[in-house]
């Protein structure tokens, strides 16, 4: 009788692989238990189990089966990929931001401008304010002068 782990000495995950990075329970509902191989082809490579096929002695089953190594370099490429990911993410939030920024600079040169504008307007009608009351005080002289003027010749 050959061991279960002895049947293959290279990748595991092509033949049952459906686990990705450290098994935590098999599909069957089985914990996943660890174990030692004494095979001839993988002595004492550890491995991990369905405790169901371990505990049934199951052979060329479906239940989960994974080298601790290769499941472990499967969770190194994971985590090294969750890294790059949020690498990503971070730059890509970085461009959202810089993003912001730049809007708001230009919010601001409008908000300066539409500023520059009212300033204007609004200097223009004190102007022109100014000019209609300055009109208005001569008239009001100009007639003063004119009743004054009358009322010496009355
Ligand atoms: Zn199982």
């Amino acid at each position: 009788m050959t061991n279960i782990s002895g049947a293959s000495s290279g990748s595991s995950t092509t033949r049952r692989g459906r686990v990705v990075g450290v098994p935590m329970v098999c599909w069957c509902g089985a914990e996943i238990v660890g174990k030692i191989s004494k095979s001839d082809p993988n002595p004492y490579r550890r491995y991990f189990r369905c405790a169901f096929a371990v505990s049934n002695k199951l052979m060329d089953d479906n239940h989960v089966f994974k080298w601790v190594d290769e499941a472990l370099l499967n969770e190194v490429d994971r985590l090294s990929s969750q890294a790059k990911r949020l690498e990503q993410m971070v730059r890509e939030s970085e461009i959202v931001f810089d993003g912001a920024e730049y809007e708001k600079m230009v919010f601001d040169k409008v908000l300066m401008k539409v500023e520059e504008e009212v300033f204007r307007k609004v200097e223009s009608v004190v102007s022109e304010s100014q000019r209609y009351m300055k009109k208005l005080m001569i008239v009001g002289i100009v007639v003063c002068m004119i009743v004054v003027g009358l009322g010496n010749f009355i």
